[in-house]
């Protein structure tokens, strides 16, 4: 029998014992995995830090399947596509399920922030504002979308009548990572119900615990069993089984660049199942002379350091125009100091900047800090491990990069910045554009015209002027480049999620 961990929290911010299932959640039910193994949950904030919290290092085992599991939750996935879900399910009851499971979700917002910091690492109040409101705010806005799917009439011949059907794939495999468990969720979960796919997903196996509290959200809200199938487990045998399953006819991934090419080559092996893939970056952040400098800098701050830097479209790449370079670095590096300051305990109110959200990440980053410095970058600020406990790293300025350093090319996934210096606008939109990544691009500039002409011509699938980072769920997202294919949100998601049909009726075309 699957069984239940419960987690208790005492914080100023956050009181109170959460349960979580630990099995697998497959066709409205828990279940063991058909060959039992579980993975250790652990927590990136060491005990010392913090003491209310009554778990130890290890928060929870829960249950890892295999590839039979995926095929158990494949079946069941189906079978709720052919009798209950799909076309079979009217969009407005769609509509409204959805909309209650972000009901729901508003109702357990603190549960939800609570496990992101206890799973992530992520700054309490930061995870409830802006992880799962902007978790809510995407699953009701596809919510939404479910009753307003519909094809066209096209014109062709008086013997003629044409029109299109956007029709689901049926099932759908989704493979999210661990920076934002919740979000990545949300923006996977929300535009697949809302076209009526069925769901098998697989968490990331290091946060896997919201997505297994969400599903008992689901099964609240009442969506019919095998709607949403969650298989938790290792990204080599679950997510390669996911990518290489032949009745999943549409994979979207989020992670990194070298699996997402793992992710097309299963598909091109199997049954060419339609790939989305939202990967990697190494974002541009561009700071013009002209710009409101009290602004750029907090904006850049964020645009790096939010989500200790692991965000994909971390601005880590900055570049200061010249003539106000030396101003620039003045007061960012004071910023930088003061979010330096705020590192600590997730759930304390003051605390800005938690911890990196694993002991490998953790190790990743440190290494790309060891390679900046041995290649001759200086160390502005920072540089180092925060404290002795937990996966605490300074948030970083390097200066005096060079394009060739690996801190400047590789996608470092932590709170390290690199700074450049630059004269014009085409050098900079050459030096920006000069990475194989393509996901998101910052500029400051109180010129229109020039703030406009440079957001154009960023090779990447957003552009952000004036500010950084505010993604919207009616906004597309995606990547150009090595960066992705395929977008998120809006419109365009809907349309990742369903196929096209062109139905052609005979009017009077005798043969
Ligand atoms: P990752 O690629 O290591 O893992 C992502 C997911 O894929 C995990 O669930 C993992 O278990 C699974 N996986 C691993 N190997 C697999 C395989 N062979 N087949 C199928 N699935 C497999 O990435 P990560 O370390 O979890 O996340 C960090 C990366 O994600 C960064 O590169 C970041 O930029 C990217 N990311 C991109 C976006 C975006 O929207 N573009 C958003 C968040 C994160």
């Amino acid at each position: 029998m699957p069984g239940t961990t419960t987690v208790e929290i005492n914080t100023a911010a956050f009181k109170g014992s959460i349960s979580i299932n630990t099995g697998l959640y497959i066709d409205g039910k828990w279940v063991d995995p058909v060959e039992p193994d579980t993975i250790d949950v652990i927590n990136p904030v060491s005990e010392a830090l913090t003491p209310a919290l009554a778990t130890a290092k290890k928060i929870a085992a829960v249950s890892i399947g295999s590839s039979k599991d995926v095929d158990v939750a494949v079946t069941a996935a189906q079978k709720a596509y052919k009798t209950s879900w799909g076309l079979k399910c009217p969009g407005s009851k769609r509509g409204k399920l959805i909309s209650r499971l972000a009901d729901l979700l508003e109702r357990d917002i603190d549960q939800f922030a609570a496990l992101e910091s206890i799973n992530a690492g992520k700054p309490f109040q930061i995870a409830k504002n802006s992880d799962l409101m902007g978790s809510i705010q995407c699953i009701r806005y596809f919510g939404g979308w479910a009753d307003k799917i519909h094809g066209k009439t096209i014109e062709s011949s008086e013997n003629k009548l044409a029109y299109t059907r956007h029709e689901p794939y049926g099932v759908v495999g989704q493979i999210i990572p661990w920076n934002y468990p919740m979000l990545m969720l949300s923006w996977k979960v929300g535009p697949a119900l809302a076209t009526g796919n069925c769901i098998v997903l697989k968490p990331s196996e290091m946060t896997p615990l919201s997505a297994l509290k969400f599903a008992e959200l689901v099964q609240e809200a009442g969506f019919p069993p095998g709607v949403f199938n969650i298989v938790n487990g290792y990204g080599t045998t679950v997510g390669q089984a996911i990518t290489e399953h032949m009745k999943i006819s549409k994979v979207a991934f989020t992670g990194s660049t070298l699996v997402g090419r793992k992710v097309l080559e299963a598909s091109a092996r199997t049954n060419l199942k339609v790939v989305t893939l939202e990967l990697g970056g190494k974002s541009p952040t561009v700071i013009f002379d002209d710009c409101n400098l009290e602004q750029a800098i907090k904006w850049t701050s964020h645009a790096l350091y939010a989500n200790m830097g692991q965000s994909c479209v971390a601005g880590s790449r900055i570049f200061v125009q010249e003539g106000i370079y030396d101003q620039f670095m003045d007061k960012f590096t004071a910023v930088v100091k003061a979010l330096g300051q705020a590192t600590g305990d997730p759930f304390e109110a003051s605390t800005q900047h938690g911890p990196q959200a694993s002991q490998v990440q953790f190790d990743r980053i440190m290494n790309y800090i060891a390679s900046g410095k041995e290649s001759g970058a200086t160390v502005h600020i920072g540089g180092e491990r925060h404290g002795t406990e937990g996966y605490f790293i300074q948030p970083t300025i390097f200066t005096n990069v060079t394009p060739d350093m690996k801190i400047v090319r590789e996608e470092i996934f932590g709170p390290v910045a690199a700074v450049q210096k630059f004269k014009t606008e085409e050098d900079v939109i050459a030096a920006a554009n000069d990475t194989e990544y393509g996901l998101s691009a910052c500029v400051f500039s109180e010129n229109v015209g020039r703030a406009l002409r440079v957001a154009h011509a960023f090779e990447s699938g957003s552009a952000f002027v004036n500010s950084a980072q505010l993604i919207e769920s009616s906004i597309p997202f995606g990547g150009y480049k090595s960066s992705g294919i395929g977008r998120e949100h809006g419109e365009y998601a809907i349309e990742t999620y369903t196929q096209v049909k062109g139905v052609h009726i005979n009017l009077g075309l005798m043969i």
